[in-house]
């Protein structure tokens, strides 16, 4: 008895804060999640890798207590009918039927293209959530935390008309039509962060007071430099959101190595079977990653 009750006053007398959410982020687990699911191969809608990389997520969902809902539909795209799998864990789910929902998000798709691994373009945002999931494990947050995996965020031709966003485009409208988009606060789409050479481009037709928040707890962290640097707008899964009425940022890398008329828009390695592991930087993922945990941390207060 009297063993117990000093346990109680040791246990009393810890400082509440214990870990906060960006402090439980891992980035080496973000970056063996990365290696893995480049490991699969191309991970296109239908192919191999991309079943191996929605185990994977479900995995972690599972091992990390999440709430898993699939969000599937059939696309009609320029090469026919293609089955589209977005995967949403949620986490921190109240009874309260107006509770405010938080959704980060990023695709693990990657382009239809022989010999594409996309270690950057689609296995960092893969990866990134894995590692947010493991981090919100048994972590309270007021906001329910919605992790999205996009499917089909790339374009069968190019970004033109209706082609591209397949995925997001569906939720997007679905979180319309059944009432639940007035209770998003906010969504983040995290996209291309692995790069070695971080810059996170202002994404112009992104929300100004989110990217003001993140631009805050970047600075908070040290990591100012890493962020908003150079503008640009990027079509991509955030804009469904955008015209669907909820405050989105697109937190995008948008050049990847070297720029030049020579080189895609988005740099030397972006839609190129050089997109692979020897240009992921676990530093990288770590800065991204506390800085978007800690936003979410300040935006839950
Ligand atoms: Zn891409």
């Amino acid at each position: 008895m009297s063993f117990k009750l000093a346990l109680i006053a040791v246990i009393i007398s810890l400082p509440a804060h214990a870990d906060t959410l960006h402090e439980r982020f891992n980035a080496q687990q973000a970056y063996a999640y990365t290696a893995q699911i480049a490991g699969f191969g191309e991970r296109w809608p239908g192919s191999p890798g991309h079943a191996k990389t929605e185990a994977l997520i479900r995995q972690v969902l599972q091992k990390d207590g999440a709430r898993i809902e699939a969000d599937d539909l059939t696309a009609t795209t320029p090469r026919g009918p293609i089955a589209v799998h977005n995967i949403i864990g949620k986490f921190n789910v109240s009874a309260d039927p107006n509770q405010q929902i938080f959704i980060l998000a990023g695709h693990y798709d990657t382009l239809f293209q022989k010999g594409f691994i996309g270690a950057n373009d689609g296995g960092s945002s893969t990866a990134i959530l894995l590692a947010f999931a493991d981090a919100l494990a048994g972590q309270k947050t007021k906001m329910q935390i919605w992790l999205v995996w996009t499917d089909l965020e790339e374009a069968i031709n190019s970004f033109t008309g209706d082609d591209g966003l397949y995925g997001s485009r569906h939720l997007a409208q679905k979180l319309t039509a059944n009432g639940t988009r007035s209770r998003v606060r906010g969504f983040f789409l995290l996209d291309m962060i692995g790069d070695k050479q971080l810059d996170v481009a202002r994404e112009t037709e992104s929300n100004r007071q989110l990217q003001g928040v993140i631009a805050r707890a970047a600075g908070q962290l040290g990591y100012a430099q890493y962020f908003f640097q150079y503008d640009v707008g990027i079509i991509d899964d955030h804009v469904p959101f955008i015209n669907a009425g909820i405050p989105a940022v697109d937190v995008v890398d948008a050049r990847f190595g070297r720029m030049g008329p020579t080189f895609d828009s988005m740099g030397e390695f972006h839609h190129a079977n050089t997109d692979t592991m020897d240009k992921i930087s676990q530093r990288s993922l770590e800065v991204v990653g506390r800085t978007i945990l800690l936003t979410v941390e300040l935006l839950d207060k």
